[in-house]
């Protein structure tokens, strides 16, 4: 079967993205900081990387998707404080709000979603090698900082000339003073404590602080996928210096490639500017519905622009995808009958059995650095004479069959909800926020092993009628049927 190729931030050129291991496909997306509800935009990032999960399984490759949850950073600690409440409670209220509504999108889970306040001995671990191998240094207050300059390939990702690198890199301990840096561009590691962090500190070879932003990403990614994994991806803003830091860092330490590709999508934007919670310019999932639109719509419509080119924001695109939405299950509905569901597809494509029939320009549109428009103008191209023909009752049952395959291949990878298609989220529950939160407090109890708070909210979920399901990458929220 044809490979997807994707334009490659690394090398600017378009790359075959396949697993380097010949079975599976290991990606690491940066995931939400959790300290408000995640915008629209945000979603447009991660339904992005839906799309290119999606388009990987349905080309019949297994994947391995770490996306991590950042529950630990100068936001976070922040807002928990002026919200009166634990840092724990507070990220864990913000993530089952983000998986409620990534769910709502139909937005697959990762297989692994890591924290980082789970993960500080590993980012321990990380300093202490770059500390032994001369690319770190400790400053007079005891916070730990990476030097830039001990990493020669620096700024390879990014292309930044050495002004810009030198003014954008540094994360500092503290902003307000930067003295305690050798030089401007090195960024911090370790942040030593500091009165403002509250209870908000772990122990650690340099004495009592928490760990750098970038820091996280490294250690997680490297722990679930291997030092040297497929792809990174994320927002464009995300580029540099963040990626930048966690290329010298992670590579500094292990001596190797950190990630194979790495894959950048670009913003949504609202009247020119892009929509960010510090602008203020943000819609959530729960304004859009209070519009008067779904999920669904929302999800077609921040797909069908290019992932590498900015969007602007507007009820008109959600118009135009209930428009094509409604026409795709009007004649999915003529075709008679359930399209296949996802798990099923990709057992088909595993096999090398799966056909996109008279959809294969739609799927090779795909294939071709995820061209969503130039795949949704195929697609309206290919369906004109099948709406036809279905119409009339002239198809023959052999075309019947091809065209719901081919649809359903094409449904699923764009992952549009289409209560016609077994699966795509036409049957799903509304779960309701107080569940999603007590399931979410209850998975975090059992990662920091409290077993006996685990199971009294494992209780109290069963008492509201709900079950809770572990999963090989987190849990899942059913409706007791016993
Ligand atoms: P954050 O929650 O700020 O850590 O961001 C989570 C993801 O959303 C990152 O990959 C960002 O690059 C991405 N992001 C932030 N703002 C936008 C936007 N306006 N459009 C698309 N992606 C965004
Ligand atoms: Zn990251």
């Amino acid at each position: 079967m044809k490979r997807l190729s994707l334009h490659d931030t690394l090398s600017r050129e378009r790359q075959e993205i396949f697993p380097s291991d010949g079975e599976v496909f290991r990606f690491y997306c940066c995931g939400p900081t959790v300290y408000g509800p995640a915008h629209i935009g945000n979603f447009r990032t991660f339904l992005v990387q839906d799309l290119l999960r999606r388009v990987v399984e349905l080309s019949g490759i297994q994947t391995c998707h770490v996306r991590n949850i950042t529950d630990v950073d100068d936001k976070t600690i922040r807002e928990s404080q002026a919200a009166g409440v634990s840092l724990a409670e507070f990220t864990a209220g913000w993530t089952a709000l983000f998986h409620e509504d990534a769910q709502a999108l139909n937005v697959l889970q990762p297989h692994v979603e890591p924290g980082a306040v789970h993960h500080i001995p590993e980012q321990v671990a990380l300093i202490e090698a770059l500390l032994a191998g001369g690319n770190a240094y400790r400053s007079d207050d005891g916070s730990v900082y990476f030097r830039v300059s001990s990493y020669a390939p620096y700024g390879r990702l990014s292309r930044l000339d050495r002004r810009e690198l030198k003014a954008g890199a540094g994360e500092s301990a503290n902003d307000a003073d930067e003295y305690d840096k050798d030089n401007v561009s090195d960024f911090v590691l370790w942040k030593t404590r500091k009165p403002a962090d509250g209870d908000n500190f772990w122990d650690s070879p340099w004495g009592e602080g928490r760990p750098g932003w970038h820091l996280e990403c490294s250690a997680m990614g490297m722990k679930y996928l291997g030092e040297s994994f497929d792809l990174h991806a994320g927002g464009v803003d995300l580029c540099f210096p963040h990626h930048e830091n966690e290329i010298a860092q992670s590579e500094a330490a292990t001596g190797k490639t950190f990630a194979r590709h790495w894959f950048h999508n670009e913003h949504l934007m609202v009247d020119g500017s892009k929509m960010s919670k510090s602008l203020g310019n943000l819609y959530t999932l729960a304004d859009i519905v209070e519009r008067g639109f779904g999920p669904g719509e929302l999800r077609y419509a921040l797909l069908a622009g290019a992932c590498r080119t900015k969007i602007n924001f507007s009820m008109a695109r959600l118009q135009e995808a209930r428009g094509n939405l409604e026409r795709l299950a009007a004649f999915i509905a003529n075709l008679g009958g359930a399209l296949q569901d996802y798990g099923e597809l990709c057992s088909l494509a595993a096999s090398g059995r799966l056909d996109a029939g008279p959809f294969l320009p739609v799927w090779e549109a795909l294939l071709e650095d995820l061209n969503t428009p130039a795949a949704l103008g195929q697609l309206f191209t290919a369906l004109k004479p099948l709406e036809k023909a279905a119409a009339a009752g002239a198809l023959k049952a052999d075309e019947m069959d091809a065209a719901r395959t081919g649809l359903a291949m094409i449904v699923h990878a764009f992952g549009w909800l289409i209560p016609e298609v077994a699966g795509a989220g036409g049957d799903s529950v509304d779960i309701p926020a107080d569940i999603t939160q007590m399931a979410e407090q209850r998975w975090r109890a059992k990662q920091d092993k409290n077993w006996e708070e685990a199971d009294r909210l494992r209780d109290e979920l069963a008492a509201s009628g709900w079950v809770i399901k572990d999963t090989s990458g987190g849990y899942e929220v059913e409706r007791n049927r016993a």
